[in-house]
């Protein structure tokens, strides 16, 4: 536990020094991420493949070319982000200097999640090298394989002491938030993110909390269910179900659940998935929903589970109590989009919402009468990829957002500067006693 007490006393004598503060110096180290991802392409696969059985296209545009995109976007766009910002100014400040200063905030520390456990800790990394921190990365130790690639590489590329990787589960995470730090970026579930944000508070650390819960995905009967379905399943079923804004329940009006269950059926056919049957990670193995899924008949004793649909769902079973997070799809009825919104906003504000319908008012209608994190229309996970999009959650989903310049703004502490001279003080008279009655325009 020295060690880490060390590690974060290092990496604060290092931002201390001030080299993490020049553009040249953030682009720099930006650019030897991105050749540390290139040139270890085959070995990140393996450790996602070996923690998570991830393979194949996915795993490469899941993980990988995600990172590339936010890296070019970043090197690209920083020398703008980073600029001052002039604001505009009033009769007092007319010949002054006024503009908005990002800068660093210092030592951030960033915790991944296993689900996508090289994405997690690398776009953060992204985004607070971006805004020049020093920061402190902890990967999931439930995802090993890739929390040891990632602390064995990063050093190997980067500035090591600007950017250390702390290894290690709970223990190791309680002694780090023991540690003072300027900002806290955690993903994981809503439970832990109470803990952090209860560390963060004795050192008024801000955090960002990327947590998750239960997004519900709303489908109108005015629909293309082929098409809707078909986008439904593929957000759905991708990462065996282990995806943050994945869409967790349907909401339908009775009269098109078998429509629904048939075009989903379709798809899963189309797709081989049904074939497959897909092994449960550590995490859905300690799952309470095991026990409902052995009952439900559609796991193996060998920690298989097939992809499954749930129809005529009680709001108040347990699988609607949850988030899911595996291949299991509950569809509630209700018989209008009004018994949809007050549905979604009788639960905790969900990290993300769908709603798909051939009408684009009754899609406004929903955003404009309900929360989440983010939405999207008639399609699902996509606004995900949009990185002009704060990415983040609300309420119980979690609080902050990053991705492209909202990364970099997270990271940075927005400075209000305002440089006068020391000419023209016939102009100040009226500041100082004795004040004039007069009324004055500021
Ligand atoms: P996890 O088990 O990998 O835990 C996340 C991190 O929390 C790990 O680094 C772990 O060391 C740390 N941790 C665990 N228990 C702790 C404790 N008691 N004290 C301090 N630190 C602790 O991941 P998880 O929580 O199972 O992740 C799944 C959840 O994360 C789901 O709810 C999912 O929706 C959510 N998630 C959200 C996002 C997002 O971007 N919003 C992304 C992925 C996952």
């Amino acid at each position: 536990m020295e060690r880490i007490e060390k590690v974060v006393r290092q990496a604060r004598a290092a931002f201390n020094s001030g080299r993490s503060r020049s553009l040249e110096f953030r682009i720099q180290q930006l650019k030897a991420l991105e050749r540390m991802v290139k040139e270890k392409e085959k070995e990140i696969l393996a450790a996602l493949h070996a923690d998570l059985h991830k393979g194949g296209p996915n795993a490469y545009s899941h993980e990988i070319l995600g990172v590339l995109a936010e890296l070019a976007l970043t090197m690209e766009k920083l020398p703008s982000w980073a600029a001052p910002q002039p604001v505009k100014k009033n009769l007092m400040t007319m010949r002054d200097e006024a503009y908005i200063n990002f800068e660093p905030l210092g030592v951030v520390l960033i915790i991944g999640a296993w689900n996508y456990p090289f994405v997690l800790v690398m776009h953060p990394l992204i985004g607070a090298i971006a805004a020049g921190n020093a920061v402190v990365v902890k990967p999931s130790e439930v995802s090993e394989n890739t929390a040891q690639l990632v602390a064995d590489l990063l050093p190997q590329y980067l500035d090591q002491e600007l950017y250390p990787v702390v290894t290690g589960g709970v223990p190791e995470t309680t002694e780090l938030l023991t540690q003072r730090f300027d900002h806290i970026l955690y993903t994981g579930n809503t439970a832990v993110g109470k803990i952090v944000m209860a560390a963060a508070a004795k050192h008024l650390t801000p955090v960002t909390l990327e947590l998750g819960g239960k997004s519900p995905c709303y489908i109108d009967k005015d629909c293309d269910l082929a098409v809707a379905c078909r986008r439904i399943t593929w957000g759905k079923y991708m990462n065996c179900g282990q995806t943050c804004i994945a869409p967790d329940y349907i909401l339908c009006d009775p009269s098109i659940q078998s429509q629904v269950v048939e075009n989903i059926k379709a798809t899963l056919l189309v797709r081989r998935e049904s074939l497959m049957l897909w092994e449960l990670s550590p995490l859905q193995r300690r799952s309470e929903f095991l026990e409902l899924w052995l009952l439900a008949g559609v796991l193996s004793t060998l920690f298989l589970l097939s992809p499954t649909i749930l129809t005529d769902v009680s709001p108040d079973s347990k699988v609607m109590e949850e988030e899911i997070f595996g291949p299991v799809l509950p569809i509630v009825t209700v018989k209008s989009v009004e018994e949809a919104i007050e549905f979604i906003n009788h639960r905790e504000k969900p990290l993300a919402l769908y709603v798909f319908s051939n009408n684009k008012k009754l899609i406004k209608r929903v955003i404009s009468e309900t929360s989440s994190g983010g939405v999207t229309g008639n399609d699902v996970i996509m606004h995900f990829f949009l990185s002009t999009l704060p990415f983040g959650g609300v309420g119980h989903s979690g609080m902050g957002a990053y991705h492209g310049k909202h990364s970099f703004e997270t990271f940075s502490h927005r400075r209000a500067c305002l440089i006068k001279d020391l000419k023209m003080e016939g102009t100040n008279k009226m500041r100082y006693p004795p004040v004039s009655q007069k009324k004055v325009d500021w």
